[in-house]
């Protein structure tokens, strides 16, 4: 008899160009796995009753994205270290006694596709544009890879202030202008999806910086095409997608998928 599919999903709000169901359609597909990938795109008030619904109905885990990842992280029984740190959650796992874990491997898919591009974040001097959820498990995970500093900078800068005091390392700083050039330049607002670029002087990117959005697009992206100007080497986030989402696939059905055939 043919096992029935594990139940699992993405729920945010909107979800209209997630290609989180076409990773995980693949991934199943090449491990031979049995599952099924719902879009739950959901309105502010139903958050916590459709995730409650879904779990109790026998679902095997959920890809939590904007704007629900503190919320999720909130909504869990357990929750990891990583995803504690990091203030939010982008997966939640029902685990064998009927608890919901959650859980955050954005930091995990960023350090695998930094790898991808052959950058080494051991001893690197890194400047993160931005304070969000999306930030600080960036940072969490470049502090755990040996970044020799981050340095933060944000619109708001009590948001700065506020993700400083999360982190609790002497390495990550406030960005001060003092005209460094950094080996990192990461893009972790969310600019670039109203087609804008981050305010930064042009002097924190030189010839031997990787500048790394965030964001994926088919269109150009304002941030890449500023850092490309400036001479850097630039990426975009799909590698941190498709990296995240393979750990999740990991997590709920304990197969690694290969996914070099995402990158032609
Ligand atoms: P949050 O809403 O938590 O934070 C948004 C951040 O962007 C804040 O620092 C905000 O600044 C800043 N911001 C927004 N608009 C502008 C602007 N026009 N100019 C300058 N700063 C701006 O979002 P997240 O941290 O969760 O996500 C950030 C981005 O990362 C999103 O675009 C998301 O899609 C992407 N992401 C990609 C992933 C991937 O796998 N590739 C994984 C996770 C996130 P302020 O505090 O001043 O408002």
């Amino acid at each position: 008899m043919n096992e029935a599919p594990a139940r699992c999903g993405v729920i945010g709000f909107p979800l209209s160009h997630t290609r989180s169901p076409e990773l995980h359609s693949a991934f199943a597909e090449q491990c031979g796995v049995a599952q099924s990938y719902t879009v739950l795109a959901v309105p502010d008030s139903d958050f916590e009753h459709v995730v409650r619904s879904f779990f109790a109905n026998g679902g095997r885990g959920l890809n939590v994205t904007l704007p629900y990842k503190q919320r999720a992280l909130e909504f869990a029984e357990a929750a990891s270290e990583r995803a504690v740190r990091a203030g939010a959650a982008n997966v939640l796992t029902r685990q064998p006694d009927g608890t919901v874990l959650a859980d955050n491997v954005d930091g995990i898919g960023f350090l695998r596709d930094l790898a991808r591009l052959q950058f080494d974040p051991r001893g690197a001097k890194v400047c993160v544009l931005g304070a969000g959820g999306a930030a600080a498990g960036v940072i969490a995970a470049l502090l755990e890879a040996g970044a020799a500093t981050v340095a933060v900078l944000n619109r708001n800068a009590e948001r700065v202030q506020l993700l400083m005091a999360r982190m609790d390392d002497p390495r990550v700083v406030e960005f001060s202008g003092q005209g460094d050039v950094f080996d990192l330049v990461v893009n972790a607002t969310s600019a670039s999806l109203a087609n804008e670029c981050p305010a930064f002087p042009d002097d924190v990117i030189g010839p031997g910086t990787l500048a790394y959005d965030l964001v994926y697009a088919k269109e150009p992206i304002p941030f890449m095409q500023r850092a490309a100007r400036l001479g850097a080497r630039t990426s975009d986030g799909w590698g941190m997608l498709a990296e995240q989402a393979a750990e999740t696939f990991y997590l709920w059905h304990g197969v690694h998928p290969d996914t070099d055939f995402l990158y032609p």
